[in-house]
C-alpha cells in the first residue's frame, strides 16, 4: 500500500473536493462515509428552469442535544453526498473583505487566508458546479466562473442602479443548476457523490467506503501523530480500524467537531485540537426569513433568482449584514420568465449573520450518549436580538432600493425562520485562525495540535460571511487537500 494514503471521512461537497484534489495530486485516496447511497428525488429542468424539483426528507439527528435556542434545527440525513442531496445549489463567492474587515472588530475575526490565495480555488470548485451566473463583479461578490451566462432582466436594472448607489451589487446568484435540460432521479443538479466521488471511481488510486461511520482518530503519543481512524462497520456492525498517512475531516460542521471530541485520549483529554479549550467553540449559523412582495406595477418575473449583495463593509457593521435573494415564485413564475412575462409579486430570501462567539459552542454532552456510546453532541446557540433587529431591517431596505426604482412594494407575507439551524449553515466550531490563540487550526485547515488531520468543512470558518458557505467550502477543501499533496510529496 502507497504509504502516502490519506482517509477522507465525509462524501459531501467538503470530502468530495479535498479527494479529488488530492487524487489529481497522485495522491491516494480513501473515503469513508456512514451513509450507503445517496437520497432519491427527482429533477425536471426545461429551458433553464427548475419545473419540478422532489427533495428527499430530512430527518430529526440523534446524538445531539440542543440547549440554547429550544427551536434549534438539527435535522440532517446522513448520505453519500452530504447535504447536497437537498441543497439549492446558490454559490457565491466571498468577497475579498469578508476574509479581513471582522479585524476592525476583533484580529480574532481576521480569517488566515485572503481572497487572491482563494481564487484560484474557487475556480477549481466552481469548474466542477456547471453554473449558471453572470461573470461581471458587482460590489461585495466577484464574478466566477460559469459555463452558463445569465444576466437580470433590463426591467430590474433600475433596482440596480439603486442598490449601486448605496454600493450593493446586484446580479444573477451563481446557482450550480446544471445544464437548460435535465431529468434526473436525484432532487438537485449538482450532489458532490454524483459529480466528482462517482468518477473518481475509475481512478486506482481511489476508493470508498460506504456504511463506515467514523468513531475517532486514534493518536500515537510516541509518533506525535493521529495514525488511524476507527469506525463503526455497518454490513458487519464491528468496529474496524483504517490507518494512513494523514486524515481530512469533512463530516460537516456538527460532525466534524463531534468527532474531534470523540478522539479525546491522554495527550489531548479534552479532545483532539482542543489544547487551548477552544474547540467547539464560535458556533455560528445564518439566520433567514423568507417573505413575498407584491409590486404596483409589473415587472419580469425571476429565475434564476437575482441577488442582491450586502452594504459596504465600510458603511455598516463588518461583521452584521444580510444578503437577498429574489425569485420567482412556483412553477408557473419560473415559466413566466422563461417567455419574458411580467408578474405582480415576487419571492425573497434574506441570510443575516451573528458576530461568531465563544458563548456559542457545541461539546461533548455531559449525560447523553449517541448510539455508539460515545457522548452526545450539545450544540448551544441562539440569535440576539440585535440578529434579529438586523434581519428585519432588511425588509424595509428593500422596499427603499424598490422604491428609489420606481416601484411600489408591500411585503405580503412573511416565512419566519429566525431560529438557528433552519439555514443550514453552521459553521465555526473548529475555526481556523493565523495563531493558535484564536483558532484550532492553521491557514492550510491542519490541527495546531495534530498537523496531519485537516477539517475542511465550514467548522473551519473564522466568521460567517452573509452569503451561502459551500463554494467556500470547497474552495477551501481544494487549497488545503493541494498543501498535503506537497507536504505528502516532501515525506
Ligand atoms: C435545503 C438545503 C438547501 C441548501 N442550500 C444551499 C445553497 O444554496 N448554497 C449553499 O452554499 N449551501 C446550501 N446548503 C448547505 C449545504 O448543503 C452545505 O453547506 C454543504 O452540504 C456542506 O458540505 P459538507 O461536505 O461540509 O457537509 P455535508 O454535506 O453535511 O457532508 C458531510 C458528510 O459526512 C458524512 N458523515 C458525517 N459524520 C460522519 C462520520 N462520523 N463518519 C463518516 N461519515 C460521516 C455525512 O453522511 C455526509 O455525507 C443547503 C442545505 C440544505 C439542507
Amino acid at each position: 500500500m502507497d504509504n502516502r494514503r490519506v482517509v477522507v471521512i465525509g462524501s459531501g461537497p467538503a470530502g468530495a473536493m479535498a479527494a479529488q484534489q488530492l487524487i489529481r495530486n497522485g495522491v491516494p485516496v480513501t473515503v469513508m462515509e456512514t451513509g450507503e447511497d445517496i437520497q432519491h428525488g427527482a429533477l425536471v429542468r426545461i429551458s433553464g428552469r427548475n419545473i419540478y424539483r422532489r427533495l428527499p426528507p430530512m430527518r430529526t439527528a440523534a446524538g445531539f442535544v440542543v440547549t440554547g435556542d429550544p427551536n434549534t434545527n438539527i435535522d440532517y440525513t446522513y448520505a453519500l453526498g452530504g447535504l447536497s442531496n437537498q441543497w439549492t445549489g446558490a454559490v457565491p463567492r466571498f468577497c475579498a473583505d469578508d476574509f479581513t474587515v471582522g479585524e476592525k472588530e476583533h484580529e480574532k475575526y481576521r480569517w488566515p487566508v485572503s481572497y487572491s490565495e482563494l481564487a484560484p480555488y474557487y475556480d477549481i470548485a466552481e469548474r466542477t458546479m456547471q453554473i449558471t451566473a453572470d461573470p461581471v463583479d458587482v460590489p461585495n461578490l466577484p464574478a466566477g466562473y460559469c459555463d452558463y451566462r445569465h444576466r437580470v432582466p433590463e426591467d430590474w436594472q433600475a433596482l440596480g442602479r439603486s442598490a449601486l448607489k448605496r454600493g450593493q451589487g446586484f446580479t444573477t446568484m451563481p446557482l450550480a443548476d446544471g445544464p437548460p435540460h435535465l431529468l434526473l432521479r436525484r432532487g438537485t443538479a449538482f450532489n458532490s457523490f454524483s459529480m466528482l466521488l462517482e468518477r473518481l471511481h475509475k481512478q486506482k488510486k481511489f476508493e470508498l467506503i460506504t456504511g463506515a461511520h467514523v468513531l475517532n482518530l486514534e493518536w500515537d503519543g510516541a509518533k506525535r501523530k493521529v495514525v488511524a481512524a476507527v469506525y463503526h462497520d455497518s454490513a458487519s456492525n464491528t468496529r474496524k480500524r483504517i490507518s494512513a498517512s494523514a486524515f481530512v475531516v469533512a463530516c460537516g460542521p456538527l460532525n466534524s467537531p463531534k468527532l474531534l471530541f470523540n478522539s479525546a485520549c491522554s495527550d489531548h483529554p479534552s479532545g483532539l485540537g482542543n489544547s487551548t479549550g477552544l474547540l467547539g467553540q464560535y458556533l455560528h449559523d445564518h439566520p433567514r426569513e423568507w417573505w413575498a412582495v407584491d409590486v404596483d406595477a409589473p415587472i419580469t418575473s425571476l429565475s434564476p433568482p437575482a441577488y442582491l449583495t450586502r452594504l459596504p463593509h465600510a458603511a455598516s457593521h463588518p461583521l452584521l449584514a444580510c444578503s437577498w435573494t429574489i425569485g420567482a415564485f412556483g412553477t408557473i413564475g419560473k415559466i413566466k420568465s422563461r417567455f419574458g412575462q411580467k408578474t405582480s409579486s415576487f419571492g425573497v430570501q434574506v441570510f443575516g449573520t451573528m458576530i461568531p462567539k465563544e458563548q456559542y459552542y457545541v461539546r461533548p454532552s455531559a449525560n447523553q450518549k449517541d448510539e455508539f456510546g460515545f457522548p452526545a453532541l450539545e450544540v448551544h446557540i441562539e440569535f440576539e436580538p440585535e440578529v434579529l433587529d438586523n434581519i428585519m431591517g432588511a425588509r424595509d431596505h428593500l422596499l427603499g432600493l424598490l422604491k428609489d426604482a420606481g416601484y411600489k412594494g408591500a411585503i405580503r407575507a412573511i416565512v419566519p425562520q429566525l431560529f438557528p439551524g433552519t439555514a443550514k449553515h453552521y459553521g465555526g466550531a473548529a475555526r481556523m485562525h493565523a495563531s493558535p490563540k484564536y483558532g484550532v487550526t492553521d491557514s492550510c485547515n491542519r490541527l495546531y495540535d495534530a498537523p496531519n488531520v485537516l477539517v475542511v468543512d465550514a467548522s473551519c470558518f473564522t466568521t460567517g460571511a452573509e452569503k451561502n458557505p459551500t463554494l467556500t467550502v470547497m474552495a477551501l477543501a481544494a487549497r488545503s487537500a493541494d498543501r498535503l499533496a506537497g507536504d505528502l510529496k516532501a515525506m
